[in-house]
């Protein structure tokens, strides 16, 4: 890479910086990341949306009002209102905690963790990297997948048509 190329990946990158007040990305297509240090975090968030998309915790199941919520609209990112699931994609898992079987396009990222000793895949916000929940093989069609999402780490917006 040579200095211009550098240069102007800098600049990117601070533009970047300055989007994340921004409205939610209209395309999926390119997600701006969203870096705050832990202690800007810590001023944005509530001690439990800190602790769950920070610190990767667990909410206790049937504590959010969201696994109960049946209207229509988005479910955004807590850390940074990215979008990440659609209503039409929710459905009551039984579990306690709001349940998607598919993501928006692109809207999250995974990795695999072993808290709990056997190998789980979690799946945090694209843009900011929040945590938000595990990903489980036992969800319903199409997708058979079960998105076991925290509803601290989700802000509900309804669909205002
Ligand atoms: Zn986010």
């Amino acid at each position: 890479m040579d200095r211009r190329h550098l240069m102007t990946l800098l600049a990117s990158m601070g533009l970047a910086k300055s989007a994340e007040a921004a409205a939610p990305a209209a395309s999926a297509t390119k997600i701006e990341p969203v870096r705050l240090t832990d202690a800007q975090w810590k001023q944005r968030l509530s001690p439990a949306q800190y602790r769950v998309l920070r610190k990767e915790g667990t909410e206790p199941p049937g504590s959010s009002a969201l696994d109960r919520e049946k209207r229509v609209g988005i479910y955004q990112c807590t850390g940074c209102n990215l979008p990440l699931f659609a209503s039409s994609t929710k459905y009551d898992s039984g579990t306690g905690w709001p349940s998607f079987y598919q993501p928006l396009p692109g809207a999250l990222g995974t990795k695999t963790d072993f808290k709990m000793l056997l190998p789980r895949t979690e799946y945090h916000c694209a843009r900011c990297e929040g945590h938000q929940g595990h990903v489980f093989s036992d969800g319903p069609p199409p997708t058979g997948k079960r998105y076991c999402n925290n509803g601290v780490a989700l802000t509900f917006v309804p669909d205002a048509g």
